[in-house]
């Protein structure tokens, strides 16, 4: 098989089966080393997405120990819920049926010119059945609506407001199918986040933030930047899914000389691995400076260029972009790049609470790191390692997506795949896949170090 082929031109889920059928990865966790010695990609591939051959008792057997009810949901939640995007049709089926119906029985009821049906008590069999999907998608949204107060909701489940009854099906919804198939998610995510533990409730809120999970999607074609190490790509999702990290099975102790944890929350906070956080702030760096350029704002690297330059407008502190003139009113914008762990001890357990703490946090420090730039505004570029994208972050992001009108530039548009269309998909796709390589980096380089200590 050509491999190198068949990972440039699939899709990323695809793309983490087939990998984990490479050699190379023949080291690795017991989860993905048990799917290594298995079938082909596309025999597993499959079986993903195929007739039951892949469910939980499968993953059971490929894991030493059977693998908990949060980590299988999210394997089987969609992307925009922080999930791997592999759907399970079994989990999804009333949805649709119901989705179905919804968006097509006020079409067929005028096309045919049906005499009046009442779905609610009709006995017909297709009535019978719809009414069985509209019941297990109500029980579904009752289950969210139920938890507002109890519990904080993922970006997605906002904006689902009801579900139409059988009766109220004359008219067409839509969209239906999809926002069905939120509904139901989103309960799945309440409940995997009402058994998670406090860290992982903190990685699951960011991990549900707009595009946080687009390097899942992403297809990972070199001229995009989109390609990640087999590696990397495998400690980030094992990041994600909270599995003990393969790349520091066996170390037990920092050169700090702190007990090492084995999900890796340690080594994210550690000083001594600062340095090794530098690749991430600087993918999370060009990407800033490629989407500001590509909304056309005149951009400053004031990172590579001399102090004396930026000391005008930010006499405290090297910025390292600034959007010259870029402000609502003329002003410049000085931005300051900065990655931040939503499992450090210092922001658990409110990062577990409230969606963007961490990033809030770290926002406030910068602010107060910059002091005073007045006229000038400072605006601090968070990015969380469950892949949430901070406030004033995902302000600049739609900003500069309405000043390019959803368009990538010409160059940039030949790059882009399929998956990464357009200005909104394309930069967020990047911002995702810039902290899973940036998080690789840091996590294979430190139990380098920490092995060799
Ligand atoms: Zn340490």
């Amino acid at each position: 098989m050509d491999f190198k082929n068949f990972f440039n031109s699939i899709s990323r889920p695809a793309a983490f089966c087939a990998l984990l059928n490479h050699p190379d990865l023949a080291t690795l966790h017991p989860f993905l080393s048990l799917l290594y010695s298995k079938d082909s990609p596309a025999r597993l591939w499959a079986d993903l997405g195929g007739d039951g051959g892949w469910d939980d008792q499968a993953c059971s057997h490929i894991l030493d120990d059977p693998i908990s009810d949060v980590t299988w949901s999210l394997i089987t939640m969609p992307l925009s819920l922080g999930g791997l995007g592999l759907t399970s049709a079994v989990t999804t089926r009333h949805a649709a049926h119901y989705g179905s119906w919804a968006a097509s029985w006020a079409h067929i009821h005028n096309t045919f010119s049906l005499p009046d049906v009442d779905l609610s008590a009709c006995p017909a069999p297709f009535a019978v059945g719809l009414r069985a999907a509209h019941a297990r998608v109500e029980a579904a949204h009752t289950a969210v609506a139920d938890s507002i107060n109890g519990h904080p909701l993922p970006h997605v489940a906002q904006s689902i407001r009801s579900v139409p009854e059988p009766s109220d099906l004359s008219v067409a919804y839509p969209h239906a199918q999809k926002r069905f198939a939120a509904v139901v998610s989103s309960a799945r995510w309440l409940d995997a986040y009402h058994v998670a533990t406090v860290p992982h409730r903190a990685v699951m809120l960011s991990a549900a933030q707009q595009g946080a999970m687009f390097a899942g999607s992403a297809v990972p074609n070199p001229h995009t930047g989109h390609a990640i190490l087999p590696m990397h790509y495998a400690t980030y999702m094992q990041l994600h899914l909270r599995l003990p990290l393969s790349v520091l099975r066996g170390v037990t102790r920092c050169t700090c000389g702190a007990q090492l944890d084995v999900f890796g929350d340690h080594v994210l906070s550690c000083s001594k691995f600062q340095q090794l956080r530098t690749p991430w702030h600087d993918l999370v760096q060009d990407t800033v400076a490629s989407m500001v350029r590509c909304a056309n704002f005149h951009v400053s690297v004031d990172a590579r260029r001399d102090r004396a330059i930026s000391r005008a407008y930010s006499p405290n502190w090297r910025p390292d972009l600034t959007l010259l003139h870029g402000s609502e009113q003329g002003s410049h914008v000085i931005i300051d790049v900065t990655t931040t762990s939503v499992v450090a001890q210092t922001c658990l357990p409110g990062s577990a609470r409230h969606a963007l703490l961490a990033s809030d946090g770290s926002a406030v420090s910068k602010r107060g790191v910059y002091g005073n730039v007045a006229p000038h505004e400072m605006l601090p570029f968070v990015v969380e390692s469950a892949g949430a994208l901070g406030k004033e972050a995902m302000k600049l992001f739609q900003r500069c997506r309405k000043r390019a009108e959803n368009q990538l530039s010409p160059q940039l548009d030949e790059v882009s795949t399929w998956s990464a269309r357009g200005f909104s998909n394309y930069f967020l796709a990047s911002f995702s896949v810039a902290t899973a390589k940036g998080l690789g980096h840091l996590y294979v380089a430190a139990a380098c170090t920490l092995r060799a200590h």
